[in-house]
């Protein structure tokens, strides 16, 4: 099966807000689906920590795409690369199954070095599938 067929829909995941429940689906969707290991330990370390703001608190769009809870003023906050932000504790545990971000699917390194290297792989066959171009006709 081609490696992207096999991504379901993110939504599904978010049903509820069993916390237990959620990872113990996300760490078997992670096994049979994905495959992907944990990130870095690292990486997470690297991400930017801060407390949520009063703007935050009142903007009734920005939640937590882990527990579905909005933030509150003065909670720890961690934010992706991708600058999507989570509670502090929530992206914690999602990043201990997960190495890439609920939201968008950006992914942190991991410590997992053959994950790292078939990554790598992928990516380098994107790339040359995107840099490959038909022979220009009458030449
Ligand atoms: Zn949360
Ligand atoms: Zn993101």
């Amino acid at each position: 099966m081609p490696f992207d067929a096999m991504h379901g829909n993110v939504g599904d995941y978010f049903m509820g807000r069993d916390m237990d429940g959620l990872i113990a689906r996300l760490m078997e969707n992670d096994q049979n689906v994905h495959g992907a290991p944990p990130a870095a330990k690292a990486s997470v370390a690297a991400l930017r920590r801060f407390e949520a703001t009063k703007e935050m608190e009142a903007d009734p769009v920005q939640e937590c795409v882990v527990c579905r809870d909005r933030f509150n003023v003065g909670q720890s906050c961690t934010a992706m690369p991708c600058e999507h932000i989570y509670h502090e504790d929530c992206l914690a545990q999602w990043l201990g199954v997960h190495n890439s971000c609920p939201m968008c699917r950006m992914e942190l390194p991991t410590d997992d070095d053959e994950y790292e290297r078939s990554k790598q792989h992928r990516e380098e066959r994107r790339q040359s599938q995107e840099n490959a171009r038909p022979p220009t006709e009458g030449n």
